[in-house]
Order: C-alpha cells, then sequence, then structure tokens
C-alpha cells in the first residue's frame, strides 16, 4: 500500500469512526442475514470481512445501492 493510500484509509477509518457510518453489508438492508450474500446479487467480497475504506486503486469501497436496514447483522 502506497504512503497515500495510507493516509487516506487512516483518515476514513477515523471518520467512521467519529460518525459512526454504517456503508458494509451488515447494516443495508438487502443483505441476506443467513449467508451474508447480497440479495440483489451484487458482488460483495469488499463490504464484508475486514474493513477496507480504499481500494488499492484509490475508489472508495461503497456500493450506490446500499439502504440501511432496520437491523444490523454480524459484521464478519
Ligand atoms: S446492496 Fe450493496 S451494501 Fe447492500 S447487501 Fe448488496 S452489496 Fe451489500
Amino acid at each position: 500500500m502506497s504512503a497515500e493510500l495510507a493516509r487516506r484509509e487512516a483518515r476514513f477509518s477515523q471518520e467512521r469512526e467519529a460518525f459512526a457510518l454504517r456503508f458494509r453489508c451488515a447494516a443495508c438492508a438487502h443483505v441476506i442475514s443467513e449467508t451474508g450474500a447480497c440479495s440483489m446479487g451484487y458482488p460483495n467480497r469488499l463490504l464484508r470481512g475486514p474493513v477496507i475504506g480504499v481500494q488499492p486503486d484509490g475508489l472508495p469501497v461503497t456500493c450506490k445501492y446500499f439502504e440501511l436496514g432496520e437491523l444490523e447483522h454480524e459484521d464478519p
């Protein structure tokens, strides 16, 4: 990871905690709680497991179909 990506990742981590951001499948209305898969079939490898805010190519890890659910599931 480049120094710039590391800096951006660290800043995103601080802001994620400070603002209690929810953007991952665990908090999304479209996740299948039993499997962790997306009910709409979207690949969600980066939105489960270790929290990553910035992809190696510099793009943010996000999902344009994220919709805050009523429940928050365990985030493996
Ligand atoms: S819509 Fe996006 S955030 Fe929601 S479960 Fe599917 S992949 Fe995850």
